[in-house]
């Protein structure tokens, strides 16, 4: 008798532990909506001329999104998961124009972030949605300044319906970035890393040039009084810092690449930064950050974009093809541990042919890459096995990286690439990563900004 009452009551403790286990809560990442107000008339976001029907319904390749895939992007989210926790929205919501100063201005650009902020609020009035700028949010294109300015002023007001604390607004008007508290505990670091990005022209004159807007001191003052107070972080952007994947060059100038860094290698071990999140690629990757002892600690994740638009170099060549992707994260309630990624996605082609829009699902990290969540010791272990497995582990990233858009091949230079690229964040690191790979030249990424490497590395901040 008095075994049973202990197995009862073992059984009963499990299904408590269970249960705590078990306080799984999400959340939605989406970036990089890119929405042509034109698409229905001038398209004047597409690489070629198209006819209106060779555009599509729901979206092509060569243009940026029409309101229909936005509108359904945002449904689909709805209808997949409509109680997440939250939502983050890494920004980029402007289409690309060879001709700006005809096609956008200031009051377009601000209609346009307010127009998908109610659609956000509408579809989810009860879901708070944390933002982040996107360079192509602002008039002209990347040339964030480090003070007020009207799009921080009406963005303020705008946003401030999700954000409204005293946190967000001491550093918001400043340099539009901020902190909020998700809930007890887990607290959300929104960054401008638009302010360090090569094409923002105002960087090369900001009178604050060594921390543009004070954000790299705030960042650091934020993380620490975090470790002192015990919460965890979801650090979230546009921009992400390190190199672009498997292509090898820095978004941001190097100087200010290696700032943030800087501070994000003194919050390595302290466990207090649970993930970062980023946009701005319009790729499906992850990364991790290890700590100076080779022990993996941050998980960042790069999430696809919402347009389907194909970026087209000078000479003309057009970038990979890509599907539009919507993004489900699971994490745990308690501790901000990330549990595992759903990510969705539409085949455009074929809504287009359907003339309806079937969002689906893509993969689930823990399953494709057999790991329990998505921490950064788990990714590590995926990364590991595509360099020591057979060359399909590093094939199917390569197309995933596409939403299956693109099956291309991916060539042993970018299959070290990816290798070297998820793991170090700057140059000198990335090269001599590739180095330990036989036959790779890798041609060394100059910097324009060397005058500025100068000053910043004088200036031993922090
Ligand atoms: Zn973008």
């Amino acid at each position: 008798m008095a075994t049973r009452t202990v197995l009862h009551e073992l059984t009963f403790l499990l299904g408590l532990l269970c249960v705590a286990k078990a306080d799984t809560g999400h959340f939605w990442h989406v970036t990089d909506h890119h929405l042509d107000f034109t698409f229905d008339e001038d398209a004047v976001s597409c690489h070629d001329d198209l006819t209106p029907s060779q555009r599509g319904r729901f979206g092509n390749g060569l243009c940026d999104a029409p309101w229909r895939l936005i509108n359904s992007s945002v449904y689909a989210m709805k209808e997949i998961a409509p109680n997440v926790d939250f939502i983050i929205w890494t920004g980029d919501n402007i289409l690309h124009t060879t001709n700006e100063s005809r096609d956008l201005s200031t009051a377009i650009n601000l209609s346009t972030l307010d127009n998908i902020t109610r659609l956000l609020r509408d579809v989810f009035p009860d879901v708070t949605t944390y933002p982040a700028f996107g360079n192509h949010d602002y008039f002209p294109d990347a040339q964030f300044p480090s003070h007020d300015n009207e799009m921080y002023q009406h963005m303020e007001i705008t946003w401030g319906v999700w954000v409204n604390d005293s946190n967000f607004r001491r550093t918001f008007r400043k340099g539009g970035y901020y902190s909020s508290l998700i809930r007890p505990g887990l607290r959300l670091i929104s960054l401008n890393t638009n302010l360090y990005y090569t094409r923002n022209r105002l960087a090369l004159n900001f009178t604050d040039m060594t921390d543009p807007a004070g954000q790299f001191k705030w960042l650091n003052d934020t993380l620490a009084a975090a470790v002192r107070t015990k919460e965890k972080v979801i650090v979230i952007a546009h921009i992400s810092p390190g190199l672009k994947g498997y292509e090898g060059f820095l978004w941001m100038y190097e100087p200010y690449n290696d700032l943030l860094n800087r501070v994000i290698s003194r919050y390595t071990e302290s466990g207090v930064i649970r993930a970062m999140h980023f946009g701005h690629d319009h790729d499906d990757e992850f990364k991790i950050y290890y700590d100076n002892k080779g022990v993996p600690r941050i998980p960042v994740f790069i999430a696809p974009s919402v347009t389907p638009w194909r970026y087209k170099d000078s000479q003309g060549e057009l970038g990979r093809p890509h599907n539009p992707g919507i993004r489900l994260v699971s994490y745990d309630r308690s501790n901000g541990r990330h549990l595992d990624i759903k990510q969705y996605y539409l085949d455009l082609e074929k809504a287009n042919r359907d003339r309806h829009a079937q969002w689906q699902l893509l993969y689930k990290a823990t399953e494709i890459y057999d790991i329990p969540d998505v921490t950064a010791g788990s990714l590590s272990k995926a990364r590991k096995r595509m360099l020591h497995s057979s060359k399909k582990h590093v094939q199917d990233y390569y197309e995933r990286i596409t939403l299956m858009a693109d099956d291309s091949k991916c060539d042993a230079k970018c299959r070290y690439s990816i290798y070297c690229g998820m793991r170090y964040f700057d140059i000198p690191g990335f090269n001599k990563c590739l180095q330990k790979y036989p036959s790779l030249a890798f041609r060394p990424v100059s910097s324009c900004f060397k005058l500025v490497v100068a000053l910043v590395v004088l200036l031993q901040l922090f």
